[in-house]
């Protein structure tokens, strides 16, 4: 086209970035090879495959495909950096980081056309927003290294940890997932997708320049069935995580169940982009661009489902229309592109065929008339309308650049056709009406909520899932515990090796009670004789019920399960809880759901009632415990102390563990809440037959959750005999439900319940891997002790911060401001 075409037409002339320095750079280092202890290392079996421009369709250059030996080589030298790594003070750590964000920004345009070349995006948005945000990521977290000794404390680096990313960010997504692991003292090993290697392998070079210890950093190019497989089943890594689709994301967690290995998984959305009839449409058309054309709509929090409301619908699609005419699509590397290239033909195929199942279903399929580049893998914008809520087109992930629009009435039928989906990524609210906005903002299930903005990201603010999009957060201080442990666990493993530090708990512990101090050869006693028992109660003639819904009944089976004392003694009978049982109790915990949005003050008012009415039947507790277990009554009383404490403890944090403030750089605010996962099962553990329980059920409520526990199968009577004690603490009913029975059947029934939101779960190794395994039914969290006891006597173990985090998840509520 001549200028003077150009002008007479007022359309783009072409204004291409140059591809020059990123081509010399390929051919300078091709064929590539893995980046394994800071050197280029061949792969074992010498194989590579070839990446191409998605634009053209044509090779660029070799990559090498790493199999299982060069994994086992990758996590040795993983594993040999980890020592020396963990102990580099954090403010040498912040230099490094430093450093890396430094050299990022240096070779901003070099990595910007890097990743256009090989994904596909365009530039304006590589240039614009994913390297920035990378560099954001690592200056971030090196304050966060930084800090980590003093905001951290009593946390430990996981160790390994292999981390396994799309190709849709290739870089953001390694930037998310590097910088926090080496803040706070990990060694990692990464394997980019194997479509978008080559901005990984550039951040090798870069480790390399700023003189990263060999090991803390390597990169394992190649493919899902071997580099992938191998990374998540080696026995030798902490920590997986991944970024990816659901399908996945599960079998990964299926892979790692009962493994030990911690776990966060970043998958699917179908997220929703919410419009109320008072929204200022213009800005609405430009955050649906945002929304589901940035990054060709290959984007897991894509905005991916219009929900408008009913009155404003046919205006706002005449509006879309009309902009969709002037969006352009074609070379990525174009900077006046606003529509780059699919990733592969095989992803464009895969959009083209769950675009035909729309039309085929009965949607209407709208495209606009702007030619679309023959040559490489362009997908048109494409708008659906006519969609049914149950439809493959609303329900399922497309990640490609595909709108689908359904209608709403009212408020409420927004938030539940939002809610309308397995997935919980994020969603964006858009109405002039702040106070409307910040109403529906808790009510979807998301982790992130947009109010009239769309796919902000920062470092500062974590992003992450609800339901099967995922758990675990990146970014923000929520994004840290990902990477740490407490230091607890490295001390003490097991009861039996902890008994001298279990002890001296027990009796620091009984001196803040008040009460008469434990000793150490009382405690020794307890494990061995029964000579205290008789103590307590004569066998008990009745049979607890359960406590479903606020009532106790009678278990399904009509069955019921001797207990009996340590010496053998027939101590009485609990009713056998069944299948069925547990889905009433799961069925009560969900209708009082609204105990979530009591106010903290009267959760805190509850925990203290429970603790007052329990405090005035101590000795009649103790007893039970003593009869039960066989310790000493002594040791008995500290235990109910301790649980009255324990209850005193979370009613003080029920307004205390808030969310945050986070300030990105934005003109607005992001608020970080604290939310209730909504229904937790807990299998209880049998230390402790009361404070166990106690030290799980006080965390969940004072969150907001509703509970479903199974009580030690060991010692249930502690649990059941709080059931009068619930009673007339005015816990609403269906708050607390406890199903006695077999812990193994009864926690795998908890954890396939697809209305079950988490599982915690406190009994053997076996037990904690069924548990993980059945989890994957609808991606539930879990929180398992692999067969582990802890001190619930201490502090530190047995309540606090990890317990509170457990029981809750953060959603970012972003909130721009001005006109
Ligand atoms: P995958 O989830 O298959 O791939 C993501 C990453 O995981 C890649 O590095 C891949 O390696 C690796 N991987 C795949 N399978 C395994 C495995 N069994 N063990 C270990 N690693 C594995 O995504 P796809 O690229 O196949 O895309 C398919 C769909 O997934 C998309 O259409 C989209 O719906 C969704 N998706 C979601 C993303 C998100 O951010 N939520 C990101 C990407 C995709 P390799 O590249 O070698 O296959």
């Amino acid at each position: 086209m001549s200028i003077m075409e150009i002008f007479e037409t007022m359309d783009y002339g072409p204004a291409p970035e140059a591809s020059s320095l990123a081509l010399a750079w390929i051919k300078e280092h091709q064929p590539f090879q893995l980046f394994i202890n800071n050197q280029w290392t061949a792969p074992a079996k010498e194989t590579y495959f070839e990446s191409s421009n998605p634009a053209t369709g044509k090779g660029i250059t070799k990559v090498a495909a790493a199999d299982k030996a060069d994994v086992d080589k990758a996590v040795a030298a993983a594993r040999k950096a980890f020592p020396s790594w963990s102990k580099t003070p954090g403010h040498v750590r912040a230099r490094y980081l430093y450093a890396i964000a430094r050299h990022i920004q240096k070779h901003a345009r070099l990595l910007a056309v890097l990743e256009s070349l090989d994904n596909g995006k365009t530039i304006r948005e590589t240039r614009d927003i994913d390297i920035p945000l990378v560099a954001r990521h690592f200056y971030y977290h090196a304050g966060w290294a930084q800090l980590m000794e003093t905001e951290l404390s009593g946390y430990q680096p996981v160790g390994v940890v292999g981390q396994i990313i799309p190709w849709n960010f290739p870089l953001l997504m390694l930037a998310w997932k590097i910088a926090p692991a080496l803040a706070m003292g990990n060694t990692v090993v990464l394997k980019p997708a194997r479509y978008t290697s080559l901005t990984a392998l550039k951040f090798a070079e870069i480790m390399q320049e700023v003189g990263l210890p060999a090991g803390v950093v390597n990169i394992v190019t190649g493919e899902a069935s071997k580099a992938g497989d191998a990374l998540v089943n080696h026995p030798d890594i902490d920590k997986i995580a991944f970024t990816g689709s659901t399908d996945v994301g599960r079998s990964i967690r299926k892979a790692t169940a009962g493994s030990g290995k911690k776990l966060s998984l970043e998958l699917g959305g179908k997220s929703p982009f919410i419009v109320f009839d008072d929204a200022d449409l213009d800005s609405v058309v430009e955050g649906v661009v945002d929304a589901i054309w940035f990054n060709q709509g290959q984007v897991c929090c894509a905005g991916s489902r219009l929900l408008v409301q009913e009155n404003i619908a046919e205006r706002l699609i005449n509006k879309l229309r009309a902009r969709m005419e002037n969006l352009r699509i074609g070379d990525p590397l174009d900077k006046a592109m606003d529509i780059g290239a699919i990733v592969s033909p095989g992803q464009r195929e895969e959009i083209q065929h769950l675009v035909d199942i729309g039309v085929k279903e009965g949607a209407q399929m709208w495209q606009p008339s702007t030619a679309c580049p023959t040559e490489g893998s362009f997908f048109p914008p494409t708008l659906f309308t006519n969609v049914a809520p149950a439809s493959t087109l609303a329900q399922v992930e497309i990640f490609g650049p595909v709108l689908v629009t359904l209608t709403f009435r009212t408020p409420a039928e927004a938030v539940e056709i939002a809610n309308n989906t397995r997935y919980g990524l994020a969603a964006s609210i858009w109405s002039d009406n702040i106070n409307l906005a910040l109403d529906i903002a808790p009510k979807v299930k998301a982790g992130s909520v947009w109010v009239n903005c769309t796919n902000q990201f920062d470092a500062a603010c974590g992003f992450g899932g609800y339901r099967e999009s995922g758990y675990g957060r990146e970014g923000g201080k929520e994004g840290l515990y990902e990477y740490v442990k407490p230091a607890w666990l490295n001390v003490h493993h097991g009861r039996s090796s902890s008994a001298k530090a279990v002890a001296q708990a027990e009796e620091q512990q009984a001196t803040a009670n008040g009460s008469a101090a434990v000793h150490t050869d009382e405690l020794e006693e307890f494990n061995t004789t029964d000579s205290h028992v008789g103590y307590g109660f004569p066998p008990i003639d009745r049979t607890p019920k359960l406590f479903i819904g606020g009532k106790q009944a009678r278990p399904d089976s009509g069955y019921s399960l001797t207990i009996t004392g340590a010496a053998g003694r027939v101590l009485g009978e609990v009713g056998e809880g069944n299948r069925k049982d547990i889905r009433n109790a799961v069925e009560a915990a969900h209708k009082a759901s609204g105990w979530s949005a009591t106010s903290a003050h009267n959760r805190a008012q509850i925990l203290y009632y429970i603790a007052e009415n329990l405090g005035a039947r101590e000795s009649e507790f103790a007893r039970r415990i003593v009869d039960q277990t066989g310790r000493t009554y002594a040791d008995a009383l500290n235990e109910v102390q301790t649980s009255l404490s324990r209850l005193f403890s979370y009613a003080a944090w029920t307004d205390k563990f808030e969310g945050s403030v986070h300030l990105p750089p934005l003109r607005g605010a992001v608020l970080a809440m604290k939310e209730a996962i909504g229904v937790i099962g807990m299998a209880c553990p049998d230390d402790y037959p009361l404070l166990g329980f106690i030290s799980l059920v006080a965390p969940a409520i004072a969150m907001g959750n509703t509970v479903v526990a199974i009580p030690s199968p060991r010692a249930p009577f502690s649990a059941t005999d709080c059931y009068q004690i619930f009673e007339t603490s005015d816990v609403p009913a269906g708050v607390i439900n406890i199903v006695t029975g077999e812990r193994e059947t009864l926690s795998k029934v908890l954890a396939e319940h697809h209305d079950v939101n988490s599982m915690w779960y406190f009994g053997t190794a076996e037990g904690s891997k069924a548990v993980e395994l059945a989890s994957t039914s609808n991606m539930k969290r879990t929180w398992v002790n692999y067969g582990r006891s802890r001190n619930w006597l201490d502090r530190i173990q047995g309540e606090g911060e990890e317990f509170l985090r457990e029981a809750t998840q953060v959603k970012n509520i972003w909130v721009p401001y001005g006109e």
